[in-house]
Order: structure tokens, then sequence, then C-alpha cells
């Protein structure tokens, strides 16, 4: 098979589904992350070993990777809070890890409870562990285009974390327009910024919310300043929690369409994401939100 020219980061078995009202159960995860399997996503972060209470719709974090299906050359990374977290991730075989903190220090005071410095504290002895195992690592740098708490962002600050990330010796970033603000000028500051770095584009994925309706406009500009790894979520799961009732992620079905009429490579079947975005809305006993969703492929 041809390699794929854009990589397509599935987010939504973890992102998509901790936003939702709906706890959808463990054998329905499990079919979901099959269904994803089975459209060729190659990258399917599956859950998130926060504490139960926090967020109890991925309580069943150690169930589920115990008896997931782990196909070849399927990667499942898990998100880690910190090294009790990263304890049951290894536990149950855990082969990507992903930690998350944010640009914006008043978004990571409010999402995470701790200073950014303190969460790359605590990210050090993940890393660490990870490092010794092999075990690929990401980092998500959350609210890098705005927060919803402090407003604007400043590149310089997607920045700082982003090297002091790398510097503990993480593999990927995913900079991440949270609350769905970002527009193409935006991703021009904020990509020329880590370029100015020295930030490899190679270690650079962009995760897109839709809120404001300009993801795709953001995504076709990424590829156009060289990102090539894009997070998406399958039915577009995910509601942003700072806009009720508004689009979250990026929905897979959308990426897959834009991607497949420009002619670019992704291993990813759209009919099949279609067939998983239509399963998935339906454990959540709702219509499909995505645009592709609900009106389809083209050519038919
Ligand atoms: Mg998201």
């Amino acid at each position: 098979m041809t390699r794929p020219e854009v990589r397509i980061y599935e987010v939504g078995p973890r992102d998509g589904l901790q936003a939702e009202a709906v706890v959808v159960s463990t054998e329905a995860k499990r079919r979901f992350i099959s269904l994803l399997a089975d459209a060729g996503l190659r990258e399917i972060e599956a859950t998130s070993f926060v504490r139960p209470d926090a967020i109890p719709q991925m309580a069943d974090a150690d169930e589920l990777m115990r008896d997931l299906e782990r196909r070849p050359g399927v990667r499942y990374p898990v998100l880690v809070p910190n090294s009790r977290g990263m304890e049951r991730a290894l536990a149950v075989g855990a082969d990507a890890v992903c930690v998350f903190t944010a640009a914006s220090e008043a978004y990571a005071q409010a999402n995470i409870r701790m200073s950014i410095d303190e969460s790359l504290a605590a990210f050090a002895p993940v890393v660490g562990a990870a490092r010794e195992r092999g075990i690929w690592v990401r980092a998500y740098v959350s609210a890098a285009f705005g927060c919803p708490y402090s407003g604007e962002v400043d590149a310089r600050q997607v920045v700082s974390v982003s090297e002091r990330l790398l510097e503990l010796g993480i593999d990927e970033l995913s900079i991440s327009d949270t609350v769905g603000v970002a527009t193409p000028a935006d991703l021009r500051r904020v990509l020329g910024a880590l370029d100015a770095a020295g930030i490899d584009r190679d270690v650079t994925a962009l995760h897109l919310h839709d809120t404001r309706g300009t993801a795709l406009a953001n995504l076709v500009t990424a590829m156009e300043l060289g990102v090539r790894c894009f997070d998406a979520s399958t039915g577009g799961t995910g509601g942003s929690p700072y806009a009720p009732g508004s689009a979250g992620n990026l929905a897979t079905e959308d990426l897959v369409y834009l991607l497949d009429r420009e002619g670019v490579r992704t291993g990813v079947d759209l009919d099949r994401v279609l067939a998983a975005a239509q399963f998935i809305a339906g454990e959540l006993d709702r219509e499909v939100s995505s645009r592709v969703g609900r009106a389809g492929g083209w050519p038919r």
C-alpha cells in the first residue's frame, strides 16, 4: 500500500466521547474502535486514564483496554495525566500515551488544576517511563489559539510550552484550537512562530475544532504550510463544552471527504467512516452532526 500523504489521528473514542452527556457502554466503545480500524484509521486514541470520578465517560478505561482487540499496524494511544495514570496505562499494555497541558495559564488551571509549570513537572516521570519502554508520546497544547478564560493567546506562549515538552522527550505536539476560534491568519501566525523557533513540522500535528465553521479553512492553510497530521473525531462528537450546542472536534468524515476530493491520500475509506459515525450516533441516541455525515459523500 502506498504511504498516506496525511495522517488522520482519530480522537473520537476519547476526546469525542468524553464530552458527550451519554455514557457509552464499554462494549459499544470496542465496536466503535473496531469500525474505525476497519475504515483504515491507524491511530485511534482509545481512552483516558484520568480519575474515574473526574470524567465518568472514561471510567471504564482499564476494562476497555484490557480486552481491546489490537490490530497490527494500528496504534491505540491513551491519555495519561500523571504517574498514577501511567501505571494504569502500562498495566494494560498501552503502546502510546498522551499528556496534556495548555498554552494559557488560565486554561491549565481550569482544566487540569495545575499551572503549566506544575503540569510539565508532572509529565517528566511519565515521559521518562514511556521512553524507557519505547512507548510513543504525544502532548496536547490546549488553547493554543485562544482561551475561554483569558482571551487571546500569544504565539510565544505556544512556542515556549512546545519547546519545553520537546525537551522532555515527547514525539509529537498536537497544537489545539480547543475553543474553535482560529482562522487561517492565526494558523500562519502560530505555525510561523513555531518555525522561527526551529520546531520541526514533522513533530507538529493540529487539533482543530469546527465551533465557528473555520476548521476546514484552517486545515487547507495548515497543509499549505506543511502540516501532515490532523486530529479528527468520527461523527463530529465532542461538542465544545464552552459553547453548548455547537460543533466540536473536526469530523473525520468531513476531513476525509475534503482530502479525497483534493487527491490527498489518507488510507481511510469514507463510506466506512460514515458507517462508524452512524454507529456511534446511534449509541449517543442522536443524529450524526457532521456535514458529510448528514449529506453523504459524492459521487454517490
Ligand atoms: Mg477536541
